[in-house]
């Protein structure tokens, strides 16, 4: 299904539905409605979306806003450990959401980071909750341009944690001589659904390819593939060399 809705409108319904503020997409006059249980009347209104012409969008559960916060930490370590471990704490401890938010006015060099990382994630959800929904947008301008380049085995930089994992044996026909890995370099993290999916396509169409694992941590994300020279199956068990 495909909807004429700025994505940004999406995405801020996505962040705006909770239990008293309903958020829904009208499919059929391409717009987001909102109920709010403040107006008076919202219980005749909410009789009026039930209909299939309308997606209700789940409310935002304090979990989802958490859940942000702890990949915030997670971002930041390597630029400031310490600070990460305290920040990490703070949500240990009674009244997270708060606890958070004084840390970060402590740290005010941080804060344009975290509004860019909020942003981002929910950029994220909203992809994953389109993808979900099988919703396509007219307007595709929210969507990064994915470009996926085969590297030359020199010019792969593999992360460090990931340095000795290799091709072992066929899962098909058990030969263990000879399997070859590809790599391909990504431009941009697969860090929602839509780009896995927009990914998966590029892989198949231009190299043939539908088996591929994910390498990350390293400066960008790698793609592997790899397959035996005896029977052609693509179906490889890898670990890290003895
Ligand atoms: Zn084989």
């Amino acid at each position: 299904m495909k909807l004429k809705i700025p994505f940004d409108e999406i995405k801020d319904a996505l962040e705006t539905a909770s239990f008293e503020h309903h958020c829904f997409v009208d499919k059929s006059r391409h717009e987001i409605v909102f109920i709010s249980e403040c107006e008076d009347g919202y219980e005749k209104n909410l009789k009026k979306v039930e209909g299939d012409d309308f997606i209700a969008i789940e409310p935002r559960m304090p979990d989802d806003d958490f859940k942000v916060m702890e990949s915030f930490i997670y971002e930041i370590q390597n630029d400031n450990f310490a600070l990460a471990e305290r920040f990490h704490k703070a949500l240990e401890r009674t009244k997270p959401f708060r606890n958070f938010k004084e840390l970060l006015n402590l740290h005010p060099e941080f804060r344009e980071k975290w509004f860019e990382h909020r942003d981002k994630q929910i950029k994220n959800e909203t992809m994953n909750w389109l993808c979900i929904n099988d919703i396509k947008l007219e307007d595709c301008s929210f969507m990064p341009k994915i470009e996926i380049k085969e590297l030359k085995p020199p010019e792969v930089k593999i992360p460090e944690e990931f340095e000795g994992f290799s091709p072992v044996e066929c899962m098909n026909c058990k030969n263990k001589y000879g399997i070859k890995t590809r790599y391909f370099e990504l431009n941009t993290p697969a860090e929602n659904m839509f780009i896995e999916k927009e990914i998966k396509r590029i892989m198949k169409e231009k190299y043939e390819l539908e088996r591929y694992g994910h390498i990350s941590g390293g400066e960008k994300e790698i793609l592997t593939s790899s397959e035996c020279p005896k029977c052609k199956s693509g179906e490889i068990f890898e670990d890290f060399k003895a």
